[in-house]
């Protein structure tokens, strides 16, 4: 096969377009994401020469290098890993986009990718970068094994289009060169080059080797110099989690953080410990600042990467931590592992297994302490990753006591803008109190000011105010904590008053047969309300009903939610009502009790953030009912 000229995808045509027109901060990335490609090139063909000798090609140890050439204004990055073959390579840079390439797409072109620069950091942006710094890219690549005649040059200007030809190169691996921009030749220079390296790659395994010229000083006769030239490695290579804690600093465990994540912010709490015993392996674990754009995807990917004795088996290893821990960036390193671990065997292996269960734990256990050192980091944390974290509840049913510990909320006693955690609520509860009472809302506004809340608070008992959707299902979940059970205020027929409310079941129970006969079937029932204090009515579910947020969010998301009736509850100390029940005790076929149940009604569909049955019908009456209070005394035409 000769030339060949291909089109690039849609998604890369854009991305690169923005790559070279909006992207203007960091663009020294390019070289991590190069050096990067690079490191994963090099596990890779450590991993597959671990089953087949031959694609070693007598090598020695995996490298990059880095060449810079300021005369033809070109710095190639090169590897002797796996390489690619034609048609990986076709694959590869040009014709595939990646899943998150669309999502990475929106976000750049949002305002918020333009305030948070940052954010574009979190991606991995990839090969498509060089592009910011070159006017034209080449990658010659030849895969491990091949013939050297086997090889293959790709070449593009990213005006639309690559190219594609056969190509002859002795060793194995990955150039790829970028001939830079006129105003990029920065890239060129030693110290430049050098500083890039260490700020974001300085954790990469291989050596990243640059051939330098130094010049030494000439003996006493020839007083011009020699230039020699050495290789030298840039980055450290220290493999931080063998290291012990002790002689780690700050610094470097910021800059593995940064590798590990390709996040440029900085984590909240560093996790590194060493387990000694059967299984013996060490953990560097990270919990971010941030959470990452796309915690919620379903292809987010979980779990800290995993080595075996230095060699790196995969980047993420969801083996190891649970989902509701996808947050937690870092890395895993036993010895204890067979090196060719497949994905089937990391499934169901008992070392893995243990390693897990340990993990799991020590992550839980520092977020604990974080919650009791640093209140505010922890809450911090907590509006980043709560959301995540609750998961827990539902799919970790041993440590669930654990993870409710970590549960934050705001409620009725706690003042604006802070939270409690449920041991604490449980700690402030009157003896008297036997539940711990919760609210659902959109927001914490609207919660706060809910009429559900009157009694409550006049009998001083605290309420939870929960604004996430997944939050009724999970105390549902969850059922109790400290043996204290959960329960609504929005549904159920509580009972907070006691013995003066039967005596009021008693006196209102003709008069609130008439309401539910003029309501008919639009409620399930009416009835005296043990939880209003200032506002005439309310409309509660029964207790095993749907929840309002919960309803509402299926809803939206195109789910049909059969339609519950509900108990209209009445409040027996508002003057309304005593004025109704006096007149209804007068004449029982007073017309204006029938007109009143149905403005009741639709008060308190009002009232739980929805619209009167007859919406016309309603104005009109209260316009009258104004008109006529209005008019008291008055002499009105
Ligand atoms: P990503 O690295 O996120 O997959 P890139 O755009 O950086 O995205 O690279 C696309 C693909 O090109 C890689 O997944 C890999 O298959 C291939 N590739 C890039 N650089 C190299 C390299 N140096 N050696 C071998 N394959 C490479």
């Amino acid at each position: 096969m000769t030339t060949e000229t291909r089109q690039f995808k849609t998604e890369v045509n854009k991305l690169l377009e923005l790559m070279i027109h909006s992207l203007y901060s960091h663009k020294e990335i390019f070289l991590r994401e190069l050096i990067s490609n690079a490191s994963d090139a090099l596990d890779k063909g450590r991993y597959e020469a671990l089953t087949d000798e031959a694609l070693h090609e007598g090598e020695g140890e995996g490298k990059i290098q880095l060449i810079p050439d300021k005369e033809a204004g070109t710095l190639t990055v090169r590897d002797n890993g796996i390489g690619m073959t034609r048609e990986e390579i076709v694959e590869a840079l040009g014709t595939i986009a990646h899943s998150g390439t669309k999502e990475f797409l929106k976000l750049l072109e949002s305002r918020q990718a333009k305030d948070n620069p940052e954010l574009i950091g979190q991606f991995g942006v990839g090969f498509y970068s060089s592009f910011m710094v070159a006017d034209e890219v080449t990658v010659l690549s030849r895969r491990a094994g091949s013939d050297p005649g086997a090889a293959v040059r790709w070449q593009s200007t990213a005006d639309g289009t690559f190219t594609v030809e056969d190509a002859v190169k002795d060793t194995k691996g990955t150039d790829v060169i970028l001939t830079l921009k006129q105003d990029e030749r920065a890239y060129l220079d030693e110290w430049e080059l050098r500083n890039i390296v260490k700020k974001y790659s300085d954790f990469i395994e291989y050596p990243v080797a640059m051939a330098v010229t130094r010049t030494q000083p000439g003996t006493d006769g020839d007083k011009k110099g020699i230039e020699v030239t050495t290789e030298e490695t840039l980055n450290s290579r220290k493999a931080l989690w063998l290291k012990p804690k002790a002689e780690v600093t700050e610094e470097e465990y910021r800059e593995f953080y940064r590798h590990v994540s390709h996040d440029f912010g900085d984590f909240a709490k560093v996790i590194h410990y060493r387990a000694e015993g059967t299984t013996e392996f060490s953990s560097l674990l990270y919990v971010p600042k941030t959470a990452p754009w796309n915690l919620f995807y379903k292809d987010f990917k979980v779990g800290p990467m995993l080595y075996v004795r230095r060699v790196q088996i995969t980047d993420h290893c969801e083996d190891l931590l649970p989902p509701y821990l996808r947050f937690i960036k870092g890395v895993v390193e036993s010895s204890d592992l067979p090196l060719n671990v497949s994905r089937e065997i990391l499934q169901n292996n008992k070392m893995v297994e243990v390693i897990r269960k340990s993990a799991t734990k020590k992550v839980l256990d520092a977020l604990a302490e974080m919650k009791t050192d640093d209140p505010d980091a922890y809450g911090e944390f907590y509006r980043q990753f709560g959301r995540v974290l609750k998961e827990g509840l539902h799919f970790d049913f041993e440590r669930r006591e654990q993870i409710a510990d970590l549960l934050l909320f705001a409620s009725t006693a706690t003042e604006e803008g802070k939270t409690t955690t449920l041991a604490d609520y449980v700690g402030r509860m009157p003896e008297a109190q036997k539940e711990i009472y919760y609210l659902t809302g959109a927001s914490l506004a609207e919660a706060a000011a809910s009429p559900y809340l009157e009694a409550f608070r006049d009998m001083g008992y605290e309420v939870l105010l929960m604004t996430d959707e997944i939050d009724d299902l999970l105390v549902s979940n969850l059922g109790q904590y400290r043996e204290k059970p959960f329960q609504s205020v929005l549904k159920g027929d509580l009972d907070l008053g006691g013995e003066k409310r039967s005596e009021q079941k008693e006196a209102y129970g003709k008069l609130l047969d008439l309401i539910k006969d003029r309501l008919g079937n639009e409620v399930a029932e009416v009835r005296v309300s043990g939880r209003l204090k200032d506002s005439a009515v309310c409309l509660v579910r029964a207790e095993g009903d749907m929840d309002p947020q919960m309803e509402k969010m299926l809803k939206a998301l195109g789910q049909e939610v059969p339609a519950r009736k509900r108990a209209l509850e009445i409040n027996p100390d508002h003057a309304l009502l005593k004025a109704m029940s006096a007149r209804f005790e007068r004449n029982r076929d007073d017309p204006l009790l029938g007109e009143y149940s149905q403005l009741l009604f639709d008060q308190a569909l009002l009232l739980e953030g929805g619209r009167p049955k007859d919406p016309v019908a309603f104005a009109k009456a209260v316009a009258r009912l104004m008109a006529e209070r209005a008019s008291e005394g008055i002499a009105v035409d």
